[in-house]
């Protein structure tokens, strides 16, 4: 069944309001930073919601969850301000915990959504076969329910008034329907994660890098350009009772 002659796939470039909700600091650089830097180039206002602290991302025992904290959100701002610059919302969930914090996220994301208003959102895939993190499909399912519960005006109206509800666009999906052509960006997306010195240095860092360079290019093969981007992006109508979404 050919899904999108009914349903059509939004273009993610059209966006002109974004919202990119990161379970960590750093995330959205490494999946969809190019795609970032890019939209914010062409006028896109770019609101970042940052989940957790990311206070568990080190190996060093010397030091404290709250330096890092600390040090993850100084390196968020810059690398935000490297794609050219926006918004951040830091919601200080505990790194690793958001699986316990799952009710209260859902309330921050309807939230956000009804007072940005924007006409995309970001999140990491929840349904990635073998995502081991909970960060990770805790954030991108209640996304997911934020997107389709947004313009239901008796749903929380505690928590603003009711909105149309945006479309989505998953990084780091396996199933993606959307491939953008960041070839002019790519460079701002490294230098942006080079900013995250706590968790890219060597030599993890440079292997990171070297991954996600031949990752883009192999996917820029696909559609004739150097370097690219991969999305799931859907619509809030194959997000609740289609059996066919993940064909879309
Ligand atoms: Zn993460």
């Amino acid at each position: 069944m050919d899904l999108t002659a009914i349903l059509p796939i939004p273009d993610l470039m059209a966006a002109k309001k974004l919202v990119v909700f990161s379970p960590h600091p750093d995330d959205n650089e490494v999946g969809a930073g190019a795609t970032i830097a890019r939209l914010i180039a062409q006028g896109c206002d770019v609101t970042y919601v940052i989940a957790t602290s990311g206070q568990a991302g080190s190996e060093d025992p010397a030091i404290s969850g709250e330096q890092l904290a600390a040090v993850r959100k100084e390196e968020q701002v810059m690398a935000l301000e490297i794609l050219g610059g926006g918004r951040i919302i830091f919601l200080d969930y505990p790194d690793t915990q958001l699986q316990e914090h799952a009710a209260e996220l859902g309330r921050d994301v309807i939230r956000v959504i009804r007072e940005v208003r924007p006409d995309f959102v970001m999140s990491p895939d929840p349904w990635l076969p073998y995502e081991a993190h909970p960060d990770h499909t805790t954030l991108g399912h209640q996304v997911s329910t934020g997107v389709i519960m947004a313009p239901f005006a008796l749903a929380q109206p505690d928590l603003g008034p009711p909105v149309p509800s945006p479309s989505i666009a998953y990084y780091g999906s396996a199933w993606p329907n959307t491939v953008v052509d960041v070839t002019s960006t790519f460079e701002a997306k490294l230098r942006a994660l080079d900013a995250h010195k706590s968790q890219f240095g060597p030599p993890l860092g440079p292997q990171l890098m070297m991954y996600l360079t031949l990752l883009a290019q192999e996917i820029g093969r696909e559609i004739g350009v150097e370097r690219a981007e991969p999305f799931k992006v859907l619509t809030p109508h194959h997000l609740h009772f289609n059996a066919y979404t993940w064909q879309a």
